[in-house]
């Protein structure tokens, strides 16, 4: 994918008051990668996605893109650069999908109201939901509703995309769907960092499964290190549960 980027976070630290909740996490991604990031509930991995495009900013420690500090970087631009996607969807429950999409395209990239609906339109077809354009997406099921996320995210050319949990809160048979996009944007060579419970997509999309653990990567490797070599008895632990 052309403008891809490579990431890495530096020794992150960030408390909330007396909660030191990111203990100096460290992850690399190379340009067009998956990182998976799997680990306990209340380990950081929300907070340290959050860090990435900075709606959380680190106490200490840095996150660069191709070696550049995004702390350095203007927040708007940041969020054009860096795609995120949530569990909750996070779409306008007043305006169509169509307007959800195009929103960000006229605020942050300032295009026309006709230009933003033509790359809308074509972020839609490219996740199969051409026909819910004039939908409010109430009227969506909840996959058809992260795919509409998944585009909106996608139309403002993001270099990074990060998912936290986005099929967390959906039925079963909607999963395979969205993780379908997922691995498609992973094949086109996207960077991607993925936060995840479904172990089977990290085990075959990831090329880099980072288990985080009260505040840090305990380890990372490739997915075959990770779930068949474990050797951390933390990493082990959460394996046994989970697998
Ligand atoms: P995970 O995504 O791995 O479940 P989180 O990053 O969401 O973990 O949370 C890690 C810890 O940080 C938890 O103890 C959580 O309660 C705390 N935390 C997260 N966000 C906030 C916040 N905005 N204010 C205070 N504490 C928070
Ligand atoms: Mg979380």
């Amino acid at each position: 994918m052309t403008g891809s980027v490579s990431l890495s976070l530096r020794d992150v630290h960030l408390a909330f008051g007396r909660n030191p909740v990111l203990r100096g996490a460290d992850l690399d991604v190379a340009r067009g990668q998956t990182a998976c990031v799997i680990g306990p509930s209340g380990s950081g991995k929300s907070t340290l996605l959050r860090t990435i495009n900075r709606l959380i900013e680190p106490d200490r420690g840095d996150v660069l893109l191709d070696g550049r500090s995004v702390l350095r970087d203007d927040p708007d631009r940041l969020r054009q650069r860096i795609g995120m996607v949530f569990q909750q969807f996070n779409l306008f429950p007043h305006m169509s999908v169509l307007r959800n999409i195009t929103l960000a395209l006229r605020k942050l990239k300032g295009l026309a109201e006709d230009e933003a609906a033509a790359v809308a339109r074509t972020q839609l077809e490219l996740v199969g939901l051409a026909a819910k354009a004039d939908a409010r997406p109430a009227h969506l099921s909840g996959g058809q509703q992260q795919r509409v996320a998944i585009a909106r995210a996608l139309a403002l050319q993001p270099q990074v995309m990060l998912f936290d949990e986005a099929t967390s809160a959906l039925d079963p048979e909607l999963v395979k769907g969205v993780l379908g996009l997922m691995a498609d944007l992973a094949a086109e060579g996207m960077t991607m960092v993925v936060v995840t419970h479904e172990m089977g997509f990290a085990r075959q999309v990831a090329d880099t499964v980072a288990f985080m653990d009260r505040g840090v990567v305990l380890e990372a490797g490739a997915p075959a290190a990770i779930f068949e070599d474990a050797t951390h008895p933390r990493l082990r632990g959460f394996l046994s549960q989970v697998l």
